[in-house]
């Protein structure tokens, strides 16, 4: 801890912070400030993790999504900290996170695609691809090997986030919506719940998709369409990310099938085109799926902000912190995010100009 979080809380013992938003980004952030010494209050309208933490497919994949500039900087510094995030994690909640550095295959399915990246410095042939994982669909000529991209089981690591957040004393409001935020000039003075008025020193918006519900903020739900099969034998052991699906193994079998990308609001449901599309992508890819039984059907909505930047930092209200927008890889920027919203609050920086994602260059 620096001299600014050993000073923070000794003047602020009890200082009260209260997370709007029980995701992987709400409940990240409600662990590292709480290990701060904050006082920290969760209140989730569902049950924490249920959001589009539970509907995704737990990539790590700031190379394989093709991150740029200053996000691309963001994600590998993430996925570089996630080794340690969740040991430290599994020590606490004494839970498994399924986190897996099984590398990527991002394939190349066209011969004009192939010969714009064969100069690739992570370009290897169909040959060597098949070295990699076998079984691999003949539509695949060649492709990207990303081995330091890798995946974690996002539906496990929520459980093991919340039973972390419990152990730590965290108080969890679940079931508890957000109504309106009350303010009085620069400053939020209490929330509106379907629990009655909640009050707090400091507040953090961390509501994803939803997060226009209650700010004004440039942030829209993108659908995404899922499905899972089973593998009884086993043989996939890589993440396949090719242009329109991905392929993700976990380890008890189980491979998830992504995703849709569907900018029509919050309508709920799958729909046969949205699946069709991903079974048929993802069996030309690696067709022993075509024999698998599906074992799983969802969606989720993924919170999109301008240029896929998340909002991160200072907002209009000076005891309000926005955490939201982490659209495609809220998954794999939660470390990163939860650390660089605690040195923000903990170092209390009240700069607005701040950009949270460039300064991790520096
Ligand atoms: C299909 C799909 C696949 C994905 N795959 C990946 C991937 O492979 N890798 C990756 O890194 N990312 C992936 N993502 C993106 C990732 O899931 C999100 O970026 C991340 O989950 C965002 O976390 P969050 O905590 O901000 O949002 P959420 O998990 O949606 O949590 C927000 C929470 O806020 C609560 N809330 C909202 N409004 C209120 C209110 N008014 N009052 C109280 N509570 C409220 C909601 O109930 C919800 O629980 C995927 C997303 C989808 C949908």
């Amino acid at each position: 801890m620096n001299i600014w979080g050993i000073i923070w809380i000794e003047r602020n013992k009890m200082t009260d912070v209260l997370v709007i938003g029980g995701g992987i980004i709400g409940l990240s952030i409600a662990i590292a400030l709480s290990q701060k010494g904050a006082n920290v209050t969760i209140v989730e309208r569902d049950i924490c993790g249920r959001g589009a933490t539970w509907a995704a497919a737990g990539m790590l994949a700031p190379e394989a999504e093709r991150l740029e500039g200053d996000l691309l900087d963001f994600g590998i510094r993430s996925r570089e900290m996630y080794p340690q995030w969740i040991a430290s994690l599994m020590r606490l909640s004494g839970q498994d996170c399924g986190y897996w550095c099984c590398g990527i295959l991002a394939p190349v399915l066209e011969e004009s695609d192939r010969q714009l990246i064969s100069e690739h410095p992570h370009y290897i042939s169909r040959e060597e691809s098949l070295k990699r994982q076998s079984d691999l669909g003949k539509s695949i000529l060649g492709s990207l090997w990303l081995p330091e991209d890798g995946q974690v089981n996002n539906r496990k690591l929520a459980q093991a986030l919340l039973t972390a957040a419990r152990l730590l004393s965290i108080k969890i409001l679940e079931g508890t919506t957000v109504y309106q935020i009350g303010r009085d000039r620069d400053r939020v003075t209490h929330l509106d719940t379907s629990a009655g008025k909640l009050q707090s020193d400091r507040y953090i918006l961390a509501t994803g998709a939803w997060t226009r519900s209650l700010l004004p903020l440039p942030i829209k739900p993108i659908k995404g369409q899922m499905l899972s099969v089973f593998d009884g034998d086993r043989k996939l052991q890589k993440v396949i990310f090719a242009q329109s699906c991905y392929i993700v193994p976990r380890q008890d079998g189980t491979i998830v099938i992504g995703a849709t990308v569907e900018d029509n609001g919050f309508s709920q449901g799958n729909t046969a085109s949205g699946i069709a599309q991903l079974l048929n992508k993802s069996i030309s890819v690696y067709p022993a799926i075509a024999d698998m039984p599906i074992t799983e059907t969802w969606w989720g909505f993924r919170p999109h902000a301008p240029n896929e930047v998340p909002l991160l930092g200072a907002s209009d209200f000076k005891n309000l912190v926005l955490a939201t927008g982490h659209y495609r890889n809220g998954i794999l920027f939660a470390p990163i995010t939860a650390k660089l919203i605690t040195d923000f609050i903990v170092d209390g920086i009240d700069d607005e100009s701040i950009d949270l994602v460039a300064q991790v260059k520096t």
